[in-house]
């Protein structure tokens, strides 16, 4: 939605295509707030942003880009406070800013604990005033590239049945992140990958594939997220001793370090027998019914609905889950893809300002940041460049390997293949990585990969066919998954969220101070390297 009003608002003709109703985006999910040097809580500025999110990255993220998000990110919040977005407040009436992992000044600016709600929300009425077209459930299958450029999508229309295609001058992908591949995740149902696999299947390169970030603070069993924020505010993790662990691990930022150390010394009490039932517990009580209430109200009715806890009263049992992919479509500064006409922003692509680990709170950033230069730059494209052809051909052979699919009688159906990957995928590719388990899980998923081949698709029916859309879903996430385990499988060294303690304990800099990138040729995944840009920071030793 940032890239489309700004690309409106340099004056291209602009539709959204979204799967879902927009305001259902996953975005909307997003608890604990967008980082911004504002310096309303402490002395802050850019410079020191952008030198918490190299640090975070574990030096990967390329600096090039983290200076832009970070320089960028102040007037980009002020932007959306004018469009109505409702901070919460310093006593003085600033926008509130509270201390978030890893970030040496409290800079995280937030509306209570459901921020992402308020953006999505604001943000929509943007569109809504600007009177753009919205494709809503409009579910995007295929890229159209023709003449060495995209020019369009081909869609399946949810409610109507039947595809559609749109032609357009430019794309942008803004398709979130691909938590679905594992069972223990932050992300919803419709978080499957698919711009990133529409990229890969134009020969697009997929960048940092194996940076998946696993968040500490995930409720069992559902794997519904307990905000950073709550840590932010104060919360202590105990192990089953009543322990503050990390005094171990991170002996100065304690709950505050960055997602990958606290994950990982979770995993470990867990693992070593000190966690209870298979989780630690994050401990609210000492902060009080008045500040709970007040700045957390959401985690408390998530940890009393799922959980059955109440934060006021007992600890919230929580364990690492799968949150946020470092990885995506390779992008440079303004979104731009190696296809001419496609461009990546947000979750969806790898910029990279993130590196082997995002940062609590730059996420949101970069889709307003990165966004909004994605729109730019595709409008300015638009505006200068010729018209659209989609050949005919192109919805004609879509619609006839749609045919095929819905042909298809004897087989297997989706869930099971789809259960079967975010099993193994948690199993084989999580926290921890060992050799031979990301090799079995190569084979598990080229065997899923077959067993797709011959996939049926029960329901024929043209209205709101989820069958249908979650093969189609379950084809993307197979695809990324190869990716994944490849880049895992030939980064040896251990960097931010890729952790091979029993192989290559130690980041190894000389050799792999570099991106995976992974294209895909004939059906098989395939490796390359990318340097990493660096502006003003040096790689140290990342302690917190
Ligand atoms: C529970 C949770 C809490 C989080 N909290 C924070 C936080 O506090 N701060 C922070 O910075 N980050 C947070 N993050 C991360 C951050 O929210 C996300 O990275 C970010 O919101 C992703 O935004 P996006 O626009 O890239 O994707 P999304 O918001 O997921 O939007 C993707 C869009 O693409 C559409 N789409 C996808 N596939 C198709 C298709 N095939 N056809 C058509 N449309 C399609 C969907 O309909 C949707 O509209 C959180 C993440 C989670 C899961």
């Amino acid at each position: 939605m940032r890239a489309a009003i700004e690309a409106h608002d340099a004056g291209a003709d602009v539709a959204l295509v979204s799967k879902i109703h927009p305001t259902r985006s996953h975005s909307g999910a997003a608890e604990g707030g967008i980082n911004a040097a504002l310096g309303n809580a402490s002395e802050d500025d850019p410079e020191k942003h952008s030198f918490d999110t190299v640090k975070g990255s574990d030096y990967l993220g390329d600096q090039d880009a983290i200076e832009i998000l970070c320089n960028e990110a102040p007037d980009d919040v002020y932007q959306l406070e004018h469009w109505g977005a409702v901070f919460s407040r310093t006593d003085d009436g600033r926008i509130a800013q509270r201390p978030f992992g890893a970030a040496g000044e409290p800079r995280t600016a937030y509306a209570a604990d459901i921020t992402g709600h308020v953006l999505v929300h604001v943000l929509y009425e943007q569109v809504m005033k600007r009177d753009l077209k919205v494709y809503e459930e409009f579910f995007v299958w295929k890229l159209v590239e023709h003449e060495d450029r995209c020019q369009g999508v081909i869609a399946w229309n949810l409610l109507d049945g039947g595809l559609a295609t749109i032609g357009a001058k430019t794309v942008i992908l803004t398709t979130g992140g691909a938590g679905r591949l594992y069972t223990g995740t932050t992300n919803a149902y419709a978080c499957t990958g698919d711009g990133m696999a529409q990229a890969l299947r134009l020969g697009v390169a997929l960048e940092d594939m194996e940076m998946m970030q696993f968040h500490p603070t995930t409720l069992a069993p559902t794997g519904v997220l307990i905000t950073e924020g709550c840590r932010g505010e104060g919360a202590y993790l105990l192990n089953s001793d009543g322990d503050r662990f990390l005094k171990n691990y991170a002996p100065n930022a304690m709950e505050l370090a960055s997602r990958d150390v606290i994950s990982r010394a979770e995993q470990t009490e867990i693992d070593e027998g000190r966690g209870v039932d298979g989780n630690v517990l994050l401990d609210l009580r000492h902060l009080g019914a008045e500040k709970i209430l007040e700045r957390l109200h959401g985690t408390r009715e998530l940890s009393m609905v799922f959980a059955g806890v109440d934060p006021i009263h007992e600890p919230i049992p929580v364990r690492p889950g799968a949150h946020y992919h470092m990885g995506g479509v390779d992008t440079d500064v303004w979104g731009r893809t190696s296809l001419e006409g496609l461009y990546a922003a947000g979750e969806c692509a790898c910029v990279s300002v993130h590196g082997a680990n995002r940062l609590g709170g730059n996420a949101l950033m970069e889709t307003i940041t990165f966004g909004k230069r994605a729109g730019a730059h595709a409008a300015d494209w638009a505006l200068t460049h010729t018209t659209v052809t989609v050949p005919e051909s192109a919805e004609a052979d879509a619609q006839h390997e749609l045919q095929e699919l819905l042909d298809r009688d004897d087989g297997e159906r989706p869930w099971s293949i789809r259960n079967e990957l975010a099993e193994t995928m948690h199993e084989n590719f999580g926290v921890f990585r060992r050799e031979e388990q990301m090799r079995r899980q190569e084979e598990i998923v080229d065997g899923l990969h077959e067993r797709y081949e011959q996939v049926v698709v029960e329901d024929k029916g043209d209205i709101f066919n989820n069958d249908l859309t979650q093969a189609l879903e379950l084809g993307f996430m197979l695809d990324l998954a190869s990716c994944m385990v490849i880049a895992g499988i030939e980064r040896k060294e251990s960097r931010g969220a890729h952790a091979r303690p029993y192989d290559f304990p130690d980041r190894d800099d000389e050799n792999y101070l570099r991106h995976t990138l992974v294209t895909m040729e004939n059906g098989a995944p395939r490796l390359g390297w990318k340097p990493v840009t660096m502006t003003k920071w040096q790689p140290m030793e990342r302690t917190y």
